[in-house]
């Protein structure tokens, strides 16, 4: 096992860390999966709070999802997207354009691809229209939408961001209704309120030259599962189409029923003009990620002239082993109705925390769906580092951002896991050395 991890070390370049830091603090070396739990090469056992970076729905080694990407193994493994059409990729389109209400998916590797498609998308509808000079972009205050260029030109992480400044597009952030930012005395609405004045605000000055708006759907993941009221997302919509500048919602993390809908933009009754989808839609197994969008827009590119077409790709666009995964997750989500399952875990679980939600070093503590967070109010310099050491001693793999702890558990995990997590958080949480 430590040969594991000197050899990671030395041939492996890990996302999101300074390398150095793996000296004092060694990744988990992890050698199966069982359900929500990841199982070192000693047979110890970790809850995958975090679900493997948000992307793991119905637990690691699920049967139903090795079967069918077992069988497609045993038909086609790959064929390219162009030239080319498979029975997944048709399938899988069907579903999600009845499940989103709008039409041709358009398919990327992963998220932050998905986000570059929906940018190139909005920005070029408007040049098939007639309107060129409309292709700037907005988005949220501590917005994450990926790392990609394009991407992180509309994410607004510093930490991320500022190194990469002058390769980046200049684009607008308006403030974020984040629930934790309101005003003393106002209201998680008051405070939407208040947000989406600015951003009309903004559309009012700069519509002409603005191609969309890029929002993550009730919860800013990133920013630390920073939470906000729903209006805001009912009032973006009427602003965008008052301004006539499309919606993206990008619902990478929260789709796939993460916020107790399938899509977190139902909450709201709101229709974007694009959606982007990854992460849980193959329920954690493969990278695929998806853009949808409106008939109107789809026919912009509908023509005789080879430039009005969408002139994007990747490699692996459509891949059908990627697809069958995401198909199997849609199976299992009919078959167990598993969105009416997961508001009474939501409800039940929330119970179990009950404990960590009043403790005294603990702030704001939130949930949606099947999310939770936490901010801890005496967090000094490190604590991120230190909690997830301390985590790790209870058996609980977990990654604060900040100041903030969340959890963020697969769908699969039951009362008893949630009890044993709950205890873990409080043994972290009086623990005087984190
Ligand atoms: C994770 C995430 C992305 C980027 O997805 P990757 O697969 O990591 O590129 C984009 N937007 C949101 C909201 C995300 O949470």
């Amino acid at each position: 096992m430590s040969d594991l991890l000197s050899r990671t070390r030395a041939a492996v370049w890990h996302p999101c860390t300074q390398m150095k830091q793996l000296e004092a603090a060694p990744p988990l070396a992890i050698a199966r999966g069982e359900g929500p739990w990841l199982i070192d090469p000693d047979g110890r056992r970790y809850l995958d709070a975090i679900s493997s970076w948000w992307v793991n729905l119905f637990g690691h080694c699920n049967p139903r999802i090795n079967a069918a990407i077992t069988d497609q193994l045993g038909k086609i493994e790959h064929v390219m997207l162009a030239g080319a059409t498979h029975e997944p990729v048709v399938s899988l389109s069907e579903r999600l354009g009845r499940l989103t209400g709008l039409g041709h998916a358009f398919y990327g590797s992963d998220g932050a691809s998905a986000t570059e498609i929906a940018l190139k998308m909005s920005a070029h509808y408007w040049r098939n229209a007639g309107q060129a000079e409309k292709n700037g972009f907005i988005s949220l205050k501590n917005g994450y939408h990926g790392e990609t260029v394009g991407a992180l030109s509309v994410t607004d992480i510093a930490l991320f961001k500022d190194t990469y400044a002058p390769l980046l597009r200049h684009t607008v952030q308006v403030p974020t209704p984040d629930a934790r930012l309101a005003e003393p005395g106002e209201s998680a609405e008051a405070c939407a309120h208040r947000c989406a004045d600015a951003l009309e605000a903004h559309l009012a000055e700069h519509a002409a030259t603005t191609a969309a708006f890029i929002v993550e759907p009730l919860v800013q993941g990133a920013a630390g599962m920073a939470m906000y009221h729903p209006i805001y997302l009912q009032r973006a919509r009427e602003l965008c189409t008052q301004y006539q500048v499309h919606l993206i919602a990008d619902e990478i993390a929260v789709g796939f029923g993460r916020t107790g809908t399938m899509f977190a933009c139902e909450q709201a009754a709101v229709r974007p003009d694009f959606i982007c989808l990854s992460k849980g839609i193959t329920g954690g197994y493969l990278p695929l990620s998806a853009v949808q969008t409106t008939d109107a827009v789809y026919a912009a590119f509908y023509g005789d002239a080879t430039a009005r077409g969408f002139l994007h790709s990747h490699s692996y666009t459509g891949n059908p082993l990627a697809c069958r995964a995401a198909l199997a997750v849609l199976d299992i989500f009919e078959q167990d109705d598993v969105i009416a399952a997961n508001w009474l875990k939501s409800a039940e679980y929330t119970g179990i925390l009950a404990e960590v939600a009043a403790h005294s070093r603990v702030r704001h503590f939130r949930h949606l769906g099947m999310i939770w967070a936490f901010d801890v109010a005496d967090a000094t310099p490190g604590f991120a580092n230190r909690f997830h050491r301390a985590a790790l001693a209870q058996g609980l793999f977990i990654r604060p951002i900040g100041n903030t702890v969340y959890v963020m558990p697969p769908y699969v995990t039951g009362a008893d896991e949630m009890r044993g997590l709950a205890d873990g958080i409080l043994a972290c949480l009086v623990n005087p050395a984190v």
